[in-house]
């Protein structure tokens, strides 16, 4: 089978070298264009030098139309207003989009699930990582059994150099709590916790962050009963693991409609 032409978006950065780095190990994906931002660092680099794996003969650019030329899926952990405006890009050419940015709008979202509907075939996750999509079902399941009268609590620490907070992953987690519990997370999350707050109200999903070093990722979900606490962590160790699962989904993709899907979808958990 002919290989597919990727083109990585957010190339210079710390997940875009990660995509590379993947997609140069992969018999089946070629990288076909590197995107940056205008005036970015990477711009006029080899891709592959960036990503530490020696010259591949593509250079980084910001013009999305030369990046694209022949491409057939994109791999973008960028902004959400690049995100967004590469969206309507792939539903035009009808291109697969993996898109890992987090830090998503509701209208943001709501742009992206547009150009699902207009002919791109995306997989957006907040997190890639098996362990994560699997923990969010667990979370699911043990929010349910316990109900709102054990107090869900997430903790989540990135590295210092993370711009959104609480982290992608930690609002999936938080959205699988709800879920488990049949309410809106919108309705019932304290997003964070300063001076004369009052006691804890009933029914509450707390988030905590913190920001550090080069901390690639940790969660925990803590769910506090009478006299009792589980805690639900997850450690994520190497960049890679997102773009393995990045990978996964583009692979997925492949075979589907034109759509929004998620990492629940591409594993089968849903
Ligand atoms: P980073 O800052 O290292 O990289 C972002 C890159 O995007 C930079 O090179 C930046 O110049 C580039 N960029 C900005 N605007 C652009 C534009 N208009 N066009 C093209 N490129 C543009 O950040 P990072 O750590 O690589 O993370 C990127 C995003 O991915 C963040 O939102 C982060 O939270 C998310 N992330 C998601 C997962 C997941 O599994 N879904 C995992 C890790 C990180």
């Amino acid at each position: 089978m002919a290989r597919l032409k990727v083109v990585v978006a957010g190339a210079g950065g710390r997940m875009g070298q990660a995509n590379i780095r993947a997609i140069a190990g992969a018999e089946n994906l070629e990288i076909s264009g590197a995107l940056d931002r205008d005036g970015a660092p990477a711009i006029g680099k080899d891709a592959g030098l960036l990503a530490g794996i020696g010259e591949i003969g593509v250079s980084v650019t910001a013009d999305a139309e030369k990046a694209l030329d022949g491409a057939q899926a994109i791999i973008d952990f960028t902004t959400p207003a690049a995100s967004v405006a590469l969206a309507e890009v792939s539903a035009a050419r009808g291109l697969i989009h993996i898109i890992g940015t987090t830090g998503c709008s509701p209208e943001d979202d709501a742009a992206l699930v547009a150009s699902g509907k207009g002919g791109a075939i995306i997989v957006k996750a907040g997190n890639f990582s098996l362990g994560i999509n699997l923990l969010v079902a667990l979370v699911s399941k043990a929010a349910a059994a316990l109900g709102p009268g054990w107090d869900a609590e997430i903790l989540e620490m990135h590295h210092n150099k993370k711009v959104d907070a609480p982290s992608g992953t930690a609002l999936m987690l938080g959205e699988a709590v709800a879920a488990g519990r049949g309410v809106d997370l919108g309705a019932h999350a304290v997003m964070a916790r300063e001076g004369h707050t009052g006691a804890r109200r009933p029914g509450e999903i707390g988030f905590a962050t913190l920001r550090g070093g080069n901390v690639v990722g940790d969660h925990t979900v803590f769910l506090v009963g009478p006299n009792e606490r589980l805690e639900l962590s997850h450690v994520a160790q190497d960049r890679a693991l997102f773009a393995d699962g990045a990978l996964k989904a583009l692979l997925w993709a492949r075979a589907q409609a034109p759509g929004i899907y998620d990492m629940a979808d591409v594993l089968g958990l849903n």
